[in-house]
Protein backbone atom coordinates (compact mmCIF):
# COMPACT_ATOMS: atom_id res chain seq x y z
CA UNK A 1 0.00 0.00 0.00
CA UNK A 2 3.15 2.25 0.02
CA UNK A 3 2.61 2.50 -3.71
CA UNK A 4 -0.15 4.81 -3.08
CA UNK A 5 -0.31 8.47 -1.69
CA UNK A 6 -3.60 9.00 0.32
CA UNK A 7 -5.63 11.54 -0.89
CA UNK A 8 -9.20 12.78 0.60
CA UNK A 9 -12.09 10.98 1.88
CA UNK A 10 -14.68 10.90 -1.35
CA UNK A 11 -17.75 8.49 0.16
CA UNK A 12 -18.58 6.32 2.85
CA UNK A 13 -19.80 2.40 2.06
CA UNK A 14 -22.13 0.44 4.43
CA UNK A 15 -18.21 -1.27 4.77
CA UNK A 16 -16.38 1.78 5.40
CA UNK A 17 -14.44 4.68 3.49
CA UNK A 18 -13.91 4.83 0.02
CA UNK A 19 -10.28 7.41 -0.66
CA UNK A 20 -8.80 9.06 -3.67
CA UNK A 21 -5.41 8.04 -3.99
CA UNK A 22 -1.89 8.57 -6.08
CA UNK A 23 0.04 5.63 -7.66
CA UNK A 24 3.24 6.57 -6.57
CA UNK A 25 4.79 5.23 -9.64
CA UNK A 26 3.08 7.32 -12.38
CA UNK A 27 0.54 9.81 -10.40
CA UNK A 28 -2.37 8.08 -11.54
CA UNK A 29 -5.67 9.23 -9.72
CA UNK A 30 -7.69 5.82 -8.31
CA UNK A 31 -9.96 5.06 -5.81
CA UNK A 32 -9.83 2.97 -2.62
CA UNK A 33 -11.87 1.18 -0.47
CA UNK A 34 -10.79 1.03 3.16
CA UNK A 35 -12.36 -1.76 4.71
CA UNK A 36 -11.78 -2.36 8.38
CA UNK A 37 -12.69 -6.35 8.75
CA UNK A 38 -12.60 -6.56 12.69
CA UNK A 39 -16.71 -5.96 12.38
CA UNK A 40 -17.70 -8.55 10.16
CA UNK A 41 -18.61 -11.84 10.58
CA UNK A 42 -17.45 -14.78 8.15
CA UNK A 43 -20.58 -14.40 5.98
CA UNK A 44 -19.76 -10.63 5.28
CA UNK A 45 -15.61 -11.33 4.99
CA UNK A 46 -16.22 -14.57 2.11
CA UNK A 47 -18.93 -11.68 0.53
CA UNK A 48 -16.62 -9.01 0.07
CA UNK A 49 -13.63 -11.74 -0.70
CA UNK A 50 -16.30 -12.87 -4.17
CA UNK A 51 -16.96 -9.43 -4.78
CA UNK A 52 -13.44 -8.80 -5.22
CA UNK A 53 -13.28 -11.91 -7.28
CA UNK A 54 -16.06 -11.04 -9.34
CA UNK A 55 -14.64 -7.71 -9.96
CA UNK A 56 -11.82 -9.06 -11.53
CA UNK A 57 -13.01 -10.84 -13.80
CA UNK A 58 -15.30 -7.55 -15.56
CA UNK A 59 -12.99 -5.92 -17.99
CA UNK A 60 -15.32 -3.29 -19.50
CA UNK A 61 -15.59 0.47 -20.40
CA UNK A 62 -19.05 0.37 -18.63
CA UNK A 63 -17.92 -1.59 -15.50
CA UNK A 64 -15.86 -0.07 -12.77
CA UNK A 65 -12.71 -1.49 -13.26
CA UNK A 66 -10.52 -3.29 -10.11
CA UNK A 67 -7.01 -3.20 -9.61
CA UNK A 68 -5.60 -4.51 -6.46
CA UNK A 69 -6.30 -5.69 -3.40
CA UNK A 70 -4.20 -5.54 -0.22
CA UNK A 71 -4.91 -7.02 3.09
CA UNK A 72 -3.40 -5.91 6.22
CA UNK A 73 -3.78 -8.24 9.17
CA UNK A 74 -2.03 -6.06 11.57
CA UNK A 75 -4.60 -3.28 11.53
CA UNK A 76 -7.59 -5.46 9.93
CA UNK A 77 -8.23 -3.63 7.31
CA UNK A 78 -8.64 -4.58 3.71
CA UNK A 79 -7.70 -2.21 1.03
CA UNK A 80 -9.42 -2.50 -2.88
CA UNK A 81 -7.84 -0.09 -5.04
CA UNK A 82 -10.09 0.72 -8.25
CA UNK A 83 -10.62 3.02 -11.25
CA UNK A 84 -11.61 7.19 -9.92
CA UNK A 85 -14.56 8.10 -10.74
CA UNK A 86 -14.39 11.62 -10.43
CA UNK A 87 -18.65 12.51 -11.94
CA UNK A 88 -20.06 11.29 -8.74
CA UNK A 89 -23.10 8.95 -9.21
CA UNK A 90 -26.35 9.12 -10.86
CA UNK A 91 -28.33 10.09 -7.68
CA UNK A 92 -26.71 13.10 -6.98
CA UNK A 93 -27.75 14.24 -11.05
CA UNK A 94 -31.11 13.23 -9.98
CA UNK A 95 -31.07 14.85 -7.25
CA UNK A 96 -29.37 18.32 -8.81
CA UNK A 97 -32.35 18.34 -11.34
CA UNK A 98 -34.93 17.90 -8.23
CA UNK A 99 -33.29 21.10 -6.87
CA UNK A 100 -33.19 22.95 -9.86
CA UNK A 101 -36.70 22.29 -11.18
CA UNK A 102 -34.88 20.84 -14.63
CA UNK A 103 -35.25 17.12 -16.20
CA UNK A 104 -32.97 15.48 -18.16
CA UNK A 105 -33.33 15.68 -21.89
CA UNK A 106 -34.18 12.07 -23.98
CA UNK A 107 -31.09 11.72 -25.25
CA UNK A 108 -28.86 12.15 -22.31
CA UNK A 109 -31.12 9.16 -20.92
CA UNK A 110 -30.82 7.41 -23.98
CA UNK A 111 -27.51 7.46 -23.74
CA UNK A 112 -27.29 6.79 -20.22
CA UNK A 113 -29.56 4.04 -20.70
CA UNK A 114 -27.17 2.27 -23.23
CA UNK A 115 -24.45 2.43 -21.31
CA UNK A 116 -25.40 0.86 -18.14
CA UNK A 117 -27.44 -1.85 -20.15
CA UNK A 118 -23.84 -2.65 -22.04
CA UNK A 119 -22.54 -2.68 -18.74
CA UNK A 120 -25.52 -5.13 -17.21
CA UNK A 121 -24.89 -7.07 -20.39
CA UNK A 122 -21.49 -8.38 -19.89
CA UNK A 123 -22.15 -9.10 -16.93
CA UNK A 124 -25.01 -11.35 -17.69
CA UNK A 125 -23.46 -12.72 -20.99
CA UNK A 126 -19.59 -12.14 -20.90
CA UNK A 127 -16.67 -13.59 -20.85
CA UNK A 128 -14.93 -14.38 -17.49
CA UNK A 129 -11.31 -12.87 -18.10
CA UNK A 130 -9.51 -15.27 -15.34
CA UNK A 131 -6.98 -12.34 -14.48
CA UNK A 132 -7.07 -13.31 -10.75
CA UNK A 133 -5.03 -16.46 -10.67
CA UNK A 134 -7.36 -18.86 -12.37
CA UNK A 135 -5.84 -20.86 -15.46
CA UNK A 136 -8.80 -21.93 -17.45
CA UNK A 137 -9.15 -20.10 -20.65
CA UNK A 138 -11.86 -17.90 -21.42
CA UNK A 139 -15.22 -18.98 -20.29
CA UNK A 140 -18.79 -18.02 -19.77
CA UNK A 141 -19.88 -16.48 -17.07
CA UNK A 142 -23.18 -15.01 -15.38
CA UNK A 143 -23.05 -11.95 -12.85
CA UNK A 144 -26.28 -10.82 -10.79
CA UNK A 145 -25.25 -7.48 -9.62
CA UNK A 146 -28.27 -7.57 -7.19
CA UNK A 147 -28.31 -4.12 -6.36
CA UNK A 148 -28.73 -2.04 -9.62
CA UNK A 149 -29.48 1.67 -8.55
CA UNK A 150 -28.72 5.43 -9.45
CA UNK A 151 -26.06 5.37 -6.19
CA UNK A 152 -23.99 2.40 -7.85
CA UNK A 153 -23.68 4.05 -11.32
CA UNK A 154 -20.86 6.16 -11.12
CA UNK A 155 -19.95 8.99 -14.30
CA UNK A 156 -15.41 7.75 -15.15
CA UNK A 157 -13.18 10.76 -15.83
CA UNK A 158 -13.64 9.46 -19.65
CA UNK A 159 -17.36 11.09 -19.37
CA UNK A 160 -18.57 7.36 -19.01
CA UNK A 161 -20.87 5.35 -16.89
CA UNK A 162 -19.85 2.73 -14.63
CA UNK A 163 -21.54 0.13 -12.97
CA UNK A 164 -20.24 -0.37 -9.76
CA UNK A 165 -20.73 -1.45 -6.08
CA UNK A 166 -20.89 -5.51 -6.84
CA UNK A 167 -21.10 -5.97 -2.93
CA UNK A 168 -24.22 -7.89 -3.18
CA UNK A 169 -23.37 -9.60 -7.17
CA UNK A 170 -23.18 -13.18 -7.14
CA UNK A 171 -21.92 -15.39 -9.90
CA UNK A 172 -24.07 -17.98 -10.68
CA UNK A 173 -22.87 -21.42 -10.32
CA UNK A 174 -21.10 -22.61 -12.86
CA UNK A 175 -21.78 -25.95 -12.80
CA UNK A 176 -25.47 -25.03 -13.32
CA UNK A 177 -24.47 -22.73 -16.14
CA UNK A 178 -22.41 -25.93 -17.90
CA UNK A 179 -25.46 -28.48 -17.15
CA UNK A 180 -27.64 -26.28 -18.72
CA UNK A 181 -25.55 -24.87 -21.65
CA UNK A 182 -22.94 -27.83 -22.21
CA UNK A 183 -24.66 -31.42 -21.04
CA UNK A 184 -27.54 -31.65 -23.85
CA UNK A 185 -31.26 -31.25 -22.43
CA UNK A 186 -31.31 -31.37 -18.26
CA UNK A 187 -34.36 -33.44 -18.59
CA UNK A 188 -34.32 -33.67 -14.54
CA UNK A 189 -33.68 -30.06 -13.56
CA UNK A 190 -36.07 -28.95 -11.34
CA UNK A 191 -38.34 -26.21 -12.00
CA UNK A 192 -37.26 -24.00 -9.08
CA UNK A 193 -34.01 -24.32 -10.24
CA UNK A 194 -34.75 -23.20 -13.95
CA UNK A 195 -36.95 -20.88 -12.58
CA UNK A 196 -34.54 -19.30 -9.81
CA UNK A 197 -31.79 -18.30 -12.56
CA UNK A 198 -34.31 -17.33 -14.72
CA UNK A 199 -35.60 -14.68 -12.28
CA UNK A 200 -32.36 -13.69 -11.00
CA UNK A 201 -31.19 -12.32 -14.36
CA UNK A 202 -34.83 -10.77 -14.59
CA UNK A 203 -34.17 -9.06 -11.50
CA UNK A 204 -31.67 -6.65 -12.44
CA UNK A 205 -33.74 -6.01 -15.56
CA UNK A 206 -36.50 -5.07 -12.96
CA UNK A 207 -33.86 -2.47 -11.33
CA UNK A 208 -33.11 -1.41 -14.42
CA UNK A 209 -36.64 -0.33 -15.07
CA UNK A 210 -36.62 1.77 -11.98
CA UNK A 211 -33.71 3.49 -12.60
CA UNK A 212 -34.83 4.29 -16.10
CA UNK A 213 -37.87 4.88 -14.62
CA UNK A 214 -36.51 7.64 -12.23
CA UNK A 215 -33.91 9.12 -14.39
CA UNK A 216 -37.54 10.05 -15.91
CA UNK A 217 -39.52 11.19 -13.72
CA UNK A 218 -36.64 11.85 -10.93
CA UNK A 219 -38.59 9.20 -8.18
CA UNK A 220 -38.75 5.96 -8.25
CA UNK A 221 -41.70 4.30 -9.36
CA UNK A 222 -43.10 2.54 -6.77
CA UNK A 223 -42.88 4.41 -3.25
CA UNK A 224 -44.14 3.82 0.06
CA UNK A 225 -44.15 4.83 3.27
CA UNK A 226 -44.00 1.03 4.88
CA UNK A 227 -42.52 -2.26 3.47
CA UNK A 228 -45.41 -4.17 3.21
CA UNK A 229 -47.95 -1.26 1.26
CA UNK A 230 -44.23 -1.06 -0.97
CA UNK A 231 -44.76 -5.03 -1.61
CA UNK A 232 -48.45 -4.20 -2.51
CA UNK A 233 -47.47 -1.37 -5.03
CA UNK A 234 -44.80 -3.46 -6.49
CA UNK A 235 -46.72 -6.71 -6.83
CA UNK A 236 -49.06 -4.70 -8.78
CA UNK A 237 -46.59 -3.55 -10.82
CA UNK A 238 -48.56 -0.24 -11.51
CA UNK A 239 -46.21 3.17 -12.35
CA UNK A 240 -47.61 6.53 -12.99
CA UNK A 241 -46.61 8.11 -16.49
CA UNK A 242 -43.47 9.21 -17.15
CA UNK A 243 -43.50 12.86 -17.58
CA UNK A 244 -45.02 13.89 -21.14
CA UNK A 245 -42.23 15.47 -22.42
CA UNK A 246 -40.57 12.01 -23.42
CA UNK A 247 -41.64 9.91 -26.16
CA UNK A 248 -43.57 6.14 -26.25
CA UNK A 249 -40.51 4.46 -27.34
CA UNK A 250 -38.80 5.36 -23.77
CA UNK A 251 -42.22 4.77 -21.69
CA UNK A 252 -42.65 1.40 -23.58
CA UNK A 253 -39.38 0.08 -22.82
CA UNK A 254 -39.68 0.90 -19.27
CA UNK A 255 -43.22 -0.85 -18.95
CA UNK A 256 -41.37 -4.19 -20.26
CA UNK A 257 -38.67 -3.97 -18.01
CA UNK A 258 -41.04 -3.51 -15.11
CA UNK A 259 -43.61 -6.35 -16.17
CA UNK A 260 -44.52 -8.14 -12.88
CA UNK A 261 -44.00 -11.71 -14.23
CA UNK A 262 -39.94 -11.99 -15.13
CA UNK A 263 -40.55 -14.07 -18.09
CA UNK A 264 -42.39 -11.42 -19.39
CA UNK A 265 -39.31 -8.98 -19.26
CA UNK A 266 -36.74 -8.50 -21.79
CA UNK A 267 -33.53 -9.45 -21.34
CA UNK A 268 -30.42 -7.04 -21.91
CA UNK A 269 -29.93 -9.14 -25.48
CA UNK A 270 -33.55 -8.32 -26.33
CA UNK A 271 -32.74 -4.87 -25.13
CA UNK A 272 -29.92 -4.00 -27.14
CA UNK A 273 -32.04 -5.69 -30.09
CA UNK A 274 -34.86 -3.03 -29.50
CA UNK A 275 -32.84 0.07 -29.11
CA UNK A 276 -32.89 1.75 -32.56
CA UNK A 277 -29.79 1.20 -33.94
CA UNK A 278 -29.38 4.78 -35.32
CA UNK A 279 -29.54 6.25 -32.00
CA UNK A 280 -27.05 4.35 -30.52
CA UNK A 281 -24.89 5.36 -32.93
CA UNK A 282 -25.76 9.22 -32.42
CA UNK A 283 -25.55 8.43 -28.04
CA UNK A 284 -21.75 6.98 -28.96
CA UNK A 285 -20.40 10.20 -29.97
P1 LIG B 1 -21.70 0.82 -0.56
O1 LIG B 1 -21.48 -0.63 -0.74
O2 LIG B 1 -21.69 1.14 0.88
O3 LIG B 1 -22.91 1.35 -1.24
P2 LIG B 1 -20.15 2.08 -2.64
O4 LIG B 1 -19.15 1.24 -3.32
O5 LIG B 1 -21.44 2.30 -3.38
O6 LIG B 1 -20.41 1.52 -1.19
O7 LIG B 1 -19.48 3.49 -2.32
C1 LIG B 1 -20.14 4.48 -1.55
C2 LIG B 1 -19.98 5.87 -2.21
O8 LIG B 1 -18.60 6.20 -2.39
C3 LIG B 1 -20.59 5.93 -3.61
O9 LIG B 1 -21.96 6.21 -3.61
C4 LIG B 1 -19.75 7.02 -4.27
O10 LIG B 1 -20.25 8.29 -3.97
C5 LIG B 1 -18.38 6.84 -3.64
N1 LIG B 1 -17.54 5.96 -4.50
C6 LIG B 1 -17.46 4.61 -4.45
N2 LIG B 1 -16.62 4.11 -5.36
C7 LIG B 1 -16.14 5.18 -6.04
C8 LIG B 1 -15.20 5.34 -7.14
N3 LIG B 1 -14.62 4.28 -7.71
N4 LIG B 1 -14.93 6.60 -7.57
C9 LIG B 1 -15.54 7.66 -6.99
N5 LIG B 1 -16.43 7.58 -5.98
C10 LIG B 1 -16.73 6.37 -5.49
MG1 LIG C 1 -23.44 1.73 -3.07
Amino acid sequence: MEQYEPLEIIGTGSFGLIRKVRRKTDGKILARKEIDYRRMNEKERNQLSAEFSILCELDHPNIVRYYDRHVDKINCMIYIIMEYCEGGDLSSIIKKCKKEGTFLSENTIWHFFTQILRALHECHYGYGKNKCGSNHSQQHITILHRDIKPDNVFLGSDNKLKLGDFGLSRKLNLDREFAQTYVGTPFYMSPELITESLYDVKSDIWSLGCLLYELCALQPPFQAKSQPVLAIKISTGTISPIPSRYSDELYNIIKAMLMVDPNKRPTTMELIKMLNPNKDIAYRE
